[in-house]
């Protein structure tokens, strides 16, 4: 990567992306066999050096968090507990998740790293930036770590974002496979933070019903939609325009983070969703084109999961692409592979759950015959029991 962005492909289209990826989150060692891995990392690092890649890119160094904004996230007691494993060869916080030596101060720069992202973004230094930091953060709650999860750092960013940079509406979009609970829970009665997640349904963590939407004053801002395994490129493509869109549109957020996980690849070892580094595109540039609409570009994505290393390496070479404005994804072809019949019940239920809260969803159109939804009941039902 160079201090400068190249200036060989000066296309209107060409974005200054940064890059966030230090060596220091790869002494976060969880058990020998742990999916979550510094191998993940190296991967990422060695594809960054392939000369169609590193010069196109600006990277920013990580600095560890600072208290304070962790303390917007997480209680000071957890903050204490996670601190004081740095003296300690392993602690296990459930049967995920644990930590070497090195893991505090990669959660440090992890979620430090992030902040330093949105704030280059923020000021105009890039266009937008992609944080590939480990451990992951979209699981971590207020005060216990779960999931390969320690501090949550999109949730972090977001505070950082609103609290030390001024800015007031955030979306945080999380397309990784599991449901970010962490996150969910944090800004759940907060309309000023819009959490939207499509993730697998009767997965880890089981929560992330469609049905809930946020709390108090903050309902409506959260927007699950879980989803039976099979979903491919055009199924999420078309959940992305027809849902995401609209109500972010709607929203206008300052800034948009992503909390990026790979494990939707059709390779994961953990996923059974069908995404392929070119839905992975397609995906980042309707999240761009939301940026682009509101708040003049400005993305921040943030690594989760993505367990298979060939495939998290090729998504997210093709995601950095599309980022810098090196290859643009024709998301009308990806979308016409959806499969209508996939489609048709999350749509429906959506529209009646959230049209209330944002109208644009109520003139979806979506119908669905009694026939339909009882045979969609039974294949829930089916998934349910399967599962
Ligand atoms: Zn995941």
């Amino acid at each position: 990567m160079s201090s400068t962005p190249s200036n060989t492909l000066e296309k209107a289209t060409v974005r200054r992306t940064g890059i966030v990826i230090d060596p220091r989150c790869g002494n976060h060692c969880m058990e020998a066999d742990a999916p979550e891995c510094p191998a993940r990392l190296d991967v990422l690092q060695a594809m960054l050096r392939e000369p169609a890649m590193g010069r196109h890119f600006v990277e920013i160094p990580a600095r560890p968090v600072v208290r304070r904004s962790l303390e917007e996230v997480h209680a000071p007691a957890y903050i204490d507990r996670l601190e004081a494993t740095a003296a300690q060869p392993r602690v296990y916080f459930d049967e995920d998740t644990s930590t070497s030596p090195g893991s505090h101060e990669a959660a440090l720069l992890a979620a430090g790293g992030l902040c330093r992202a949105i704030a280059k973004v923020h000021t105009g230094a890039l266009d937008n930036a992609f944080a590939l930091v480990r451990p992951p953060g979209h699981h971590a709650e207020r005060a216990q770590a779960k999931g390969f999860c320690l501090y949550n750092n999109v949730a972090v960013g977001a505070r950082f974002a609103q609290h030390e940079l001024g800015l007031r509406r955030i979306l945080i979009v999380d397309w990784d496979l599991h449901h970010g609970n962490g996150t969910q829970n944090c800004f759940a009665d907060d309309p000023s933070v819009l959490f939207f997640s499509t993730h697998r349904a009767f997965a880890y963590p089981y929560t992330g019903r469609l049905r809930d939407v946020g709390k108090g004053r903050g309902k409506g801002y959260t927007v699950n939609i879980p989803l039976l395994p099979g979903f491919g490129n055009g199924e999420y493509l078309a959940l992305f325009q027809m849902i995401l869109s609209p109500i972010a549109l709607s929203f206008k957020p300052d800034l948009v983070l992503v909390s990026a996980g790979f494990d939707i690849h059709v390779d994961d070892p953990m996923g059974g969703m069908r995404v392929t580094p070119e839905g992975f595109a397609g995906l980042t540039r309707l999240v761009m084109n939301i940026a682009d609409a509101c708040c003049r570009g400005k993305l921040v994505m943030s690594l989760e999961g993505g367990y298979g290393l060939e495939g998290l390496r090729d998504s997210v070479r093709r995601v950095l692409r599309e980022m810098a404005g090196l290859q643009t994804a024709d998301t009308a072809a990806l979308m016409a592979s959806a499969d209508p019949r996939r489609l048709a019940y999350p749509l429906w239920r959506v529209q009646r759950i959230h049209g209330r809260y944002w109208p644009p969803l109520a003139d979806l159109g979506v119908r669905l015959s009694l026939m339909d939804r009882f045979r969609s009941l039974l294949t829930w039902w089916g998934a349910y029991l399967g599962s």
